[in-house]
């Protein structure tokens, strides 16, 4: 038996309301530029792809593998590329897809790693905003949904490489 049960937060169709009033939002402030969307592997992947369906503006896709050490639940801040963009970024538009920005360590991080390659602006889109936990200040521009704390899978996220083809969001609840 499993350790944990996974208790439902979001459902599909909210979700999919939040995706489209972000996209919606994305639509208007790039409406004359065209857009490079990098996704950060592998927990962005299904909010990306619906995501993009929804813009209306000129776009690319690029995805970059990070991995962060320290335990599941915590990111220690050393962080590594392991995959990395293919596209030039250099006088690019470029919003950053990331699916849950926790304390903000790996975002941040990676706002400052494409700085150096010289965008024309970067912002960041995250699927959700989790911020009991936030130690580092960064500018979320498009957040679908706000939660306080918890771990949580479903819509690409994980636990141990599971749960990522559920369409809605799930707690995960520990068994004591
Ligand atoms: P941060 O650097 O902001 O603390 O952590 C961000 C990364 O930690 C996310 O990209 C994600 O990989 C992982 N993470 C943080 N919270 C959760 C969560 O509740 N569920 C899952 N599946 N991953 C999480």
């Amino acid at each position: 038996m499993e350790d944990y049960q996974l208790t439902p937060l979001i459902p599909a169709k909210d979700l999919h309301k939040h995706v489209d009033a972000v996209a919606a939002r994305i639509n208007l402030d790039y409406a004359d530029k065209n857009l490079l969307l990098i996704g950060i592997l592998k927990g962005s992947f299904v909010f990306l792809a619906d995501l993009m369906r929804l813009l209306t503006v000129p776009v690319e896709i690029d995805f970059v593998r990070l991995a962060s050490y320290g335990t599941k639940s915590e990111t220690s801040g050393k962080i590594q590329i392991t995959k990395d963009i293919e596209l030039p970024v250099q006088g690019r538009h470029v919003l950053i897809v990331e699916d849950i920005v926790d304390t903000g360590t790996t975002i941040a991080w990676y706002m400052e790693r494409l700085r150096t390659y010289q965008p024309a602006s970067v912002r960041v889109c995250t699927l959700i905003d989790k911020y009991e936990r936030r130690s580092v200040e960064v500018p979320l521009d498009y957040v679908c949904v706000r939660i306080e704390k918890g771990f949580v899978v479903g819509y690409g996220l994980d636990f141990s490489e599971k749960h990522r083809h559920l369409p809605g969001i799930y707690e995960v609840q520990f068994n004591q």
